[in-house]
């Protein structure tokens, strides 16, 4: 009552909200207790726009600019599991989306290299996580499914968007004993993420569970 648009972030509904979510996490499998303290101290609403600042703290997908969306932070959770990210580790983040999921792994990895084909995307998660001052993340503008042959190999990869197969880019870039989590599927089909690992030279993948991503898309937009 009576708050202004920018104190939103900061009303007591929002916390109870973060506690629900934090619950919701715990219930539905997520038992890492240094992902569940990452997502807890991170603040959602600094990744959405103002208007969905209320919603921040729901465990739901949320728009962010150019049709993308913000990931569900369960899935969010989820993926960083399956990752199983280790402090000296780096990994290679195709889809920066909002910067959320980024931001989730720089707090846990050595390095995290993440690409974006919006600009508007792009430039908005980099200077995000400048004020932020996180400093173990890299940008680039391009198109995530052929990788960053410059920083490879990664210990991790992981794909925000869904591929229609596995990309075969990213499996040459991910190092010996690398771990890849990519959701594989058509879009408004079925989609299931998948846990790829490489373990000398051979691939092996595992279905996780079905999921709903926005398209990974070829090339880049300017805009
Ligand atoms: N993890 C992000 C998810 C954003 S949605 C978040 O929680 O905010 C997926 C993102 O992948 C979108 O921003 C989309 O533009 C991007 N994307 C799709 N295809 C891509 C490609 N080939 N290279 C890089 N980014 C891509």
């Amino acid at each position: 009552m009576g708050k202004k648009n920018s104190d939103m972030k900061f009303n007591s509904n929002s916390n109870e909200n973060k506690v629900s979510l934090i619950l919701d996490l715990r219930k539905n499998g997520i038992n890492n207790p240094e992902i569940l303290r990452v997502i807890e101290q991170i603040d959602r609403s600094y990744f959405v726009d103002s208007h969905l600042y209320d919603k921040s703290n729901l465990n739901t997908a949320l728009p962010i600019d150019c049709g993308q969306t913000i990931s569900q932070p369960l899935i969010v959770a989820l993926m960083t599991q399956h990752l199983e990210v280790k402090s000296n580790m780096r990994v290679l983040e195709v889809g920066t989306g909002s910067g959320y999921q980024t931001l989730v792994l720089s707090k846990i990895a050595k390095f995290v290299y993440t690409i974006e084909r919006y600009k508007t995307l792009h430039q908005k998660a980099k200077e995000l996580l400048k004020i932020i001052k996180a400093k173990n993340i890299f940008f680039r503008h391009s198109d995530g499914g052929l990788g960053w042959i410059e920083q490879a190999p990664f210990d991790r990869i992981i794909v925000t968007a869904c591929a229609f197969e596995i990309p075969n880019h990213l499996l040459e870039q991910l190092d010996e004993g690398g771990i890849m989590i990519v959701p594989v599927g058509e879009v408004h089909e079925e989609q299931v993420l998948k846990k790829v690992k490489k373990n000398k030279g051979k691939i092996y993948v595992e279905n996780l569970e079905k999921v709903r991503f926005v398209p990974l898309l070829e090339g880049v937009e300017k805009q």
